[in-house]
């Protein structure tokens, strides 16, 4: 017996009728095990067959899928109105953004660290639901899940220098806090999108979370989005 979640949700986002989501904490292991794999698909109630991985090569790359694969290499997000197909990707420390667009039952899934955030792929996933599915951005409604936040990820000036001043602070001597979390809420903003919820977990200060900063074991926590 856990007295903690298994599977984490973005609260706003669970009342959405037709939308399936969830986040995987270690209770499940590390969803780069098949077996812990299609244990959190089958405890969203869906096909651990049905699951699509997003190949997430820190870019800004979209498809989208009309048919369950197993992976689609080169994207780092995937946008779907296709029931019985579940979107998937694993992290540690970068963030899954989650849309829902209630009115043409489409879903998306991305996948952001500094890269993928400085190569906007926020607003590339906002734009390609539009383009795909006429999706209006005011009516979508997106959830940034658990990722490293923005007093404990630590970067360089080199990646500072890269995002506007508002998301960075400065610590002692060459090192800089970049907020990653504001740069993508910012992005949806700028896309549009309205109605923006955070789950305000960070993966470093959370030991039910793997994070890479905190422990460089290679385990990875898993993001579903999947349409009823
Ligand atoms: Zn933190």
């Amino acid at each position: 017996m856990t007295d903690h979640p298994t599977v984490l949700r973005v609260q706003d986002l669970e009342p959405e009728e037709g939308l399936v989501h969830g986040f995987s904490t270690l209770d499940l292991g590390s969803v780069k095990v098949k077996d812990s794999r299609r244990r959190f698909a089958e405890l969203l109630s869906l096909d651990p067959n049905a699951l699509t991985t997003v190949g997430a090569v820190h870019g800004s790359a979209v498809a989208r899928v009309d048919a369950p694969q197993e992976r689609v290499d080169e994207v780092d997000a995937l946008i779907t109105d296709s029931p019985g197909i579940a979107l998937f990707a694993t992290y540690a420390d970068c963030y899954p953004i989650v849309l829902w667009d209630p009115d043409h039952r489409a879903a998306a899934l991305a996948h952001a660290g500094w890269r993928g955030t400085e190569a906007e792929v926020a607003a590339h996933t906002v734009q390609a639901m539009r383009r795909e599915f006429g999706t209006d951005p005011s009516a979508l409604k997106a959830g940034i899940g658990p990722g490293i936040c923005g007093r404990c990820y630590e970067v360089g000036e080199e990646v500072a220098t890269r995002f506007d001043a508002r998301f960075v602070s400065s610590t002692n001597g060459d090192r800089f806090l970049l907020d990653l979390a504001a740069a993508l809420h910012a992005q949806l903003e700028e896309e549009g999108v309205q109605q923006i919820f955070q789950l305000a977990l960070c993966t470093k200060e959370t030991p039910l979370l793997p994070s890479h900063r905190r422990t460089p074991d290679g385990a990875r926590f898993g993001a579903i989005v999947a349409i009823r």
